[in-house]
Order: C-alpha cells, then structure tokens, then sequence
C-alpha cells in the first residue's frame, strides 16, 4: 500500500485546479499588460482571480499581492514592515521561536541590520501566551509576526487574540498562514491582520505561487524591481496560469473547509489514539489547538531518519521533524522551542492528512510505525541501556 501523509510539505495539485489552469497555457496565454484583446483577456482573468482570493480571506481585492509562494511573502512582509520601522525609528521586532525558517532566517538579517528580536516562548503545548506577548510590546515595536499555524507540530495560535492586542497597541501584525490557509477559518478583517502569507502547493495547489496579503494603506517594499506590476510591488511578468489554479484550489478549499476538517479531524484522532499506545512516546503540540490534519509524535531510543526510511519501505511516505536530512545534526528548532530535550527530538515523525487520506491508510499507518518502532528498538543500543537502566526514560 502507498499512503502519503506529508501534506504538510505540499499536497497533490487537484484535477480540477489543473483542469483550471490548463486554458492559461493553451489559449489565454497573452500578457496581462498587453493592450491587445488577448492581453485584455489575460488581465479580466487575473482580476477575477484576485477578487476570489480577496474573497476568501475576507480582504478587498486590492489588497491582494501575488508572488511566486510562501518564502516569498514572508521575506516581503518583513522587508516591508523592516523599512517602516526604519523610517519611524521603531526597530523591535517580536517573533516566536517556532517559526518557519522563512522568517526566522529573515529576523537573523534583520537582526544584523540592527534590529533587536524578542522571541516568545511556544511552552510545551506549542502555543504563545498573548499576556507575553502584550508585556513584550515596547514603545519601538514595528511589527509583531506570529504563525497562523505550526508546520512541523500543527499548533494554532489565538490569532484574532493577537490581531486584537496588536491593533489596540498599534503595532503591524503579520501571519504565515502558509499551513492554515484553506484548511481552518481566516478573515483578516475580523482577526485584524495586517499582513498574511500563504502558499496555493499547501491546499491543492500548484507549486511556486502564493499571496501576500497587505492591509490598504501598509506600505509595501518590492523584493523584486522591474515592471509595474502588482501596483509596482513585485515585478515580473504574472504567473496566470497558476494564479489562477491558486484561486480555484482556494476556492475549493474553503468551500469545503468544514465537512474536510470533521473527516481529516475524526482520521487524526484515530491515529494519535493508535500511536499513543507505544510506550515512551509523545503527542508533540496541543492536543485540541491543532490543525485537523497534523499528528506529530516522539518515540524515545530510535532516530527519526530510520523510521522515515523503513516506513517509506512499507509505503508510508511522512517527515521527520529533525533536520538531519538536510545536512545538518541539530534537531528541529520546533521540538527544541516546545521543550524536547535533543535525544527525544531525534526521535519524531511528522505525518500529516489531507481529504485524500482513507481509514484504511490510517489503519495500515498505525500498524506500519508501531511494527517499525518495535524493530528499530529491538536493535538499538541506546534502547538496550534504557531497559537495562543504565539510562533514565525521559518519556
Ligand atoms: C511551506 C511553508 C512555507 C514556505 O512556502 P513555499 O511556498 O514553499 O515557499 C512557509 N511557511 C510555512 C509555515 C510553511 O509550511
């Protein structure tokens, strides 16, 4: 059996959103800033695709900025609001320690450009604590930015609590809402968001485009210099055939947001019940606050690379939260910022569901990590000490 459960790196493009697409290449091909009928085609096509997107996150259309994904807004988002607090002499940034590397990387430059960084605790259940981050805004505060939701824990933050304090205390408040988006509620009218980032691959959509939301009257900085589009904010001749294959997989989405979210929720809470069973291991994140969709776990005395490979030998396609794969032996800043001690962060697995998912891959799934757990236990050193007491269990 095949079971793919990373939605969480990206999911399968829809057929319908590629039906969508398709036109964009074979017959609506013009340039949107031609002034020919083609072009003029092209261009009614955009607007229309920036009106359904506006629509769906509750924001005007013209507040609506496309870009070719998630990194991409996010860097923008900070830039901007950067270049605000430059002008203003306002030059603190608030952020969390568990944010996606295209915002933590983004606060490290800024931080050498001289801003100064205050990073909320996310506590052990992954979730900041607004009283925090009200003490921590100061009179110098430009921008606070807090993800809507977790990637590799799935936690969700009080965003409309956050959206509030801001707003009151008049600080710019930007949200990655790259793992939220079209799969729980936004509106960034009523949560009073500022700036929104996400990304059409995480919902059904194709790869290598997404949407900065900007609050009418928040400046933009471009990142990239060029033509006058998207009002002059991010130049480049626009990508139509995937925005509009992003606006149809939104659409989709959110119309189906809730019968989606009762169906994935009930196929996570069969999984987490399955895997709780194996001794000294851990539901990592908030058990009620989390996306429908994430189950994240702990194993002590295994590593997470082995179990992602002997898993893939079964079929099940998951993550690791560790960043091993990439080179590198630290473990996921995720764990480490919810208080996972290293020897346990190494030991996690990341599996994440869509609607695609069915009870019988969730079955297989249960079976699949709890025979590979076993195993890799029965052959592990670190184990044998565990057992035989010459290590003290931390789970
Ligand atoms: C995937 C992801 C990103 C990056 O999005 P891309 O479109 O792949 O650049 C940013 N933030 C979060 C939370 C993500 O999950």
């Amino acid at each position: 059996m095949k079971v793919y459960l990373d939605n969480a790196a990206t999911t399968r493009t829809k057929e319908k959103v590629i039906e969508t697409m398709i036109p964009y290449f074979r017959e609506v091909y013009g340039n949107p800033s031609s002034l020919h009928s083609a072009g003029q085609r092209a261009n009614e096509a955009l607007t229309e695709a920036r009106a359904s997107v506006a629509k769906n996150l509750g924001a005007d259309t013209n507040e609506i900025y496309f870009t070719s994904g998630g990194s991409e807004s996010d860097n923008q988002a900070l830039r901007s609001a950067a270049e605000i607090g430059k002008r203003t002499g306002k030059k603190h940034i608030i952020s969390t320690a568990f944010e996606h590397h295209a915002i933590l990387h983004t606060l490290k430059r800024l931080q050498k450009e001289g801003f100064e960084i205050t990073l909320l605790d996310v506590h052990e259940n992954g979730i900041v604590r607004t009283d925090e981050l009200e003490k921590a805004i100061r009179p110098d505060t430009c921008l606070v930015t807090v993800m809507y939701a977790n990637n590799e824990i799935g936690t969700v933050q009080p965003i409309a609590e956050i959206g509030a304090i801001c707003r009151e205390k008049g600080v710019l408040f930007h949200t990655d809402a790259v793992q939220a988006a079209g799969h729980i509620f936004i509106d960034v009218k009523k949560q009073n968001i500022d700036m929104l980032s996400l990304s059409a691959h995480k919902f059904g959509g194709p790869k290598g485009v997404g949407v900065l939301y900007v609050k009418k009257g928040v400046p933009l900085t471009p990142l990239i210099e060029g033509g006058a589009q998207e009002k002059g904010k991010r130049a480049g001749t626009e990508n139509l055939p995937s925005i509009m294959g992003m606006a149809e997989a939104l659409r989709e989405a959110c119309a189906g947001m809730e019968s989606n979210s009762v169906y994935v929720g009930r196929l996570r809470d069969k999984l987490i019940e399955g895997l709780s069973v194996i001794p000294h291991s851990v539901l990592n994140g908030d058990r009620v606050n989390r996306l429908p969709g994430n189950v994240s776990f702990c194993f002590e005395g295994i590593e997470g690379e082995s179990l992602l490979l002997l898993l893939d030998d079964k079929g099940v396609q998951a993550s690791s939260g560790s960043a091993c794969t990439s080179g590198s032996l630290d473990p996921s800043h995720v764990l480490l910022a919810i208080g996972r001690v290293h020897d346990v962060a190494h030991g996690s697995l990341r599996l994440t569901l869509s609607e695609e998912t069915t009870e019988e891959e969730i079955d297989y799934t249960i079976e699949a990590v709890k025979d590979t757990v076993d195993y890799l236990r029965s052959i592990s050193p670190v184990w044998r000490d565990l057992i035989n007491g010459k290590r003290e269990f931390i789970l």
